[in-house]
């Protein structure tokens, strides 16, 4: 409002200052009157355009009255009935600045007093009659109306009808004008994204009217306690974008996740990212959604920084995927009873120039925070397919094959499409194919994640639960999602020959697998105690260092289907007496 207004009082004060030196006074006095009501004006609009921004909304009102009342006053100094005219034209700033800011009812309060106003001191000057003068006075506020209806109606397509703050539409205005001060400055500029966490279940149970005041809340709770410049909008649906002038990117994720700790109304997820130089606003905010998401995979409620190193490292992992150098090495599924090898996990490989081999988890996560999984992920199933047949080739039998799939992918419209194109460019059955996902990653990735893997499925693609037992595991989920093999994490495995407890829960999981017609696999099986015990409490499957140490496909396909993979000492581990473990 303080530039607007400062604005029309420097041009409302021009005005009147033209007409001092450029026309006849026939009296001195008012001339100097006159002047000094359009210094007035002038130091008024200076003194806004300056310090505006520091008054209080209400003071507005006695800046619009005030502008009413000098241009009232300067009127009756006008020299003739042509100045006059053209001073009571600056009504209409006053008329259009409060149809700009005020609400209908305040700017219809000042409309009619600068209507009285108006018409009153036009009314007697010689050549005018109370009618035109009417009139006129009239024709000003209408136009000011018309101005203010369209300003309105522009507004509104910019703004979000429920919460009152910018809408998406809004937003990217505020983001193109922030980048080009950005480019402009060199000033650091970075973007948020704050999700309500189990926004769905709130308007699942407690309906759609709780949902939206939530989310009125929610902006209500953030439009106060960001700082001055920073740009709060409603993105969509129960997401809010942040936009952070001046702001590098771990000052922002400080900022955020303190408004994010000390907000009342709900839980919130947040995804931040610094704009890095020659990035466009479209990229920046699909980074501020991958490190979203990554808060969201990492449990919710969490605010979370997609940082630099990760951008260089994904710029290694896209030339190695365009290379071919990330390649899925197989790591066998076994029968604890026997050691025979039943099927393989792919997982991925990627030895880095410089640095060396690469963690897969740091790998993947870099990629799915970056978007390059959605190349990443084809590219591993692919090579795995490929490597897979090879092995069925050697060995002339059946395997099933596990790839991991990350949540980034599943949401992916187009998922299920790319990896039935796989299967049918590499010629490997469907049917033969298992994709793991973890309980969290479907969580994090909602319902296009559930379609994405029924689709898949009624391909004849299998679904393993990967990591269960791992400290997001549910019970209860494992009737709702869409799968057939359930994968024990290593950490749950780790426990069987140690604790009874957790003896007796396998046994427990085990029988509730068979009933739900879940195939179980324990990861991580280290030792011949482990895997004896698995056998003892029939475990169909199981996976692990025991039995072999993720190879290269050719490797286990020149070993053979029981040579080299442990499955000897398996068998033996099998055979022996169960010790020290007491059920439960
Ligand atoms: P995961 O899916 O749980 O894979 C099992 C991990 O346990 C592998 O680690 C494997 O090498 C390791 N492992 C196997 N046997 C044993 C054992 O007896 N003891 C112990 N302590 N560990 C064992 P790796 O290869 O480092 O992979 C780590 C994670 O990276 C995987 O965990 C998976 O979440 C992810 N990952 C790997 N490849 C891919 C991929 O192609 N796509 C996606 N989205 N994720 C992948
Ligand atoms: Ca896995
Ligand atoms: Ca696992």
């Amino acid at each position: 409002m303080g530039p607007t207004a400062g604005a029309f009082y420097l041009a409302g004060g021009g005005a009147a200052l033209a007409v001092v030196l450029g026309s006849p006074f026939p009296v001195a006095a008012t001339r100097l009157e006159l002047g000094a009501l359009a210094v007035t004006a002038l130091l008024a609009g200076v003194l806004l355009l300056l310090r505006g921004y520091v008054l209080p909304r209400w003071a507005f009102h006695v800046v619009a009255g005030t502008g009413t009342l000098l241009i009232t006053l300067a009127v009756p100094k006008c020299p003739t009935l042509a100045t006059a005219l053209a001073i009571s034209a600056v009504y209409l700033f006053v008329a259009v600045d409060v149809v700009f800011f005020f609400t209908w009812r305040e700017s219809a309060a000042h409309l009619s007093v600068l209507t009285a106003a108006g018409a009153w001191v036009l009314h007697d000057r010689p050549g005018m009659t109370p009618g035109v003068a009417v009139s006129l006075v009239v024709l000003l506020v209408v136009i000011a109306g018309v101005v203010g209806l369209l300003v309105h109606e522009a507004a509104d397509a910019a703004r979000d009808g429920l919460t009152g703050l910018a809408n998406r539409r809004g937003f990217d205005d505020a983001l193109d004008a922030a980048l080009a001060v950005a480019a402009r400055t060199g000033a650091p500029l970075s973007a948020a994204l704050l999700d309500v966490d189990h926004f769905k279940s709130v308007n699942d149970h407690h309906g759609h009217a709780a949902g939206d005041e939530l989310l009125r809340a929610v902006g209500e709770e953030y439009r106060h306690a960001l700082p001055p410049g920073a740009v709060l909008a409603r993105y969509g649906g129960d997401e809010f974008a942040v936009l952070l002038p001046g702001l590098p990117g771990p000052r922002a994720l400080e900022l955020v996740d303190r408004l994010r700790a000390a907000g009342t109304c709900a839980a919130l997820s947040c995804g931040v990212a610094e704009l890095s130089p020659g990035e466009s606003g479209a990229e920046l905010m699909r980074r501020a959604d991958s490190a979203l998401y990554a808060a969201k995979a990492a449990g919710r409620g969490r605010a979370r920084l997609l940082d630099d190193t990760s951008a260089v490292l994904a710029r290694d992992l896209a030339d190695a995927l365009a290379a071919g150098d990330v390649r899925a090495w197989f790591q066998p599924i076994v029968d604890p009873a026997d050691g025979e090898v039943v099927g393989v996990e792919a997982l991925a490989r990627w030895t880095h120039p410089v640095r060396g081999p690469v963690p897969p988890l740091e790998f993947v996560h870099v990629a799915e925070s970056t978007g390059l999984v959605h190349e990443l992920g084809p590219a591993v199933l692919a090579d795995a397919c490929r490597g897979a047949l090879e092995v069925r080739r050697a060995w002339g039998c059946e395997l099933l094959l596990t790839v991991n799939v990350s949540g980034r992918e599943l949401t992916n419209p187009d998922y299920p499409q790319r990896v039935l194109e796989v299967l049918a460019d590499t010629g490997f059955p469907a049917s033969s194919l298992v994709l793991e996902v973890t309980e969290s990653v479907v969580d994090a990735s909602g319902q296009a994640a559930l379609d994405a893997l029924r689709e898949l499925r009624s391909h004849g693609i299998g679904v393993a639960i990967d990591d269960f037992g791992t400290g997001y595991s549910a019970f209860s989920r494992l009737d709702t999602l869409p799968a057939d093999y359930l994968k024990l994490d290593a950490g749950f495995t780790a426990g069987i020959t140690t604790s009874p407890r957790r003896a007796g829960m396998l046994e427990a999981l085990l029988s509730l697998s068979a009933t739900l017609g879940l195939r179980v696999v324990a990861e991580g099986v280290e030792t011949a105690e482990q895997a004896r015990l698995l056998t003892e409490m029939g475990c169909p499957l199981a996976q692990g260092w025991l039995f072999s140490r993720p190879v290269p496909p050719r490797q286990l396909a020149e070993q053979g289907r029981t040579g080299g993979v442990g499955p000897q000492r398996a068998g033996a581990a099998g055979a022996r007496p169960r010790q020290g473990v007491t059920r439960v």
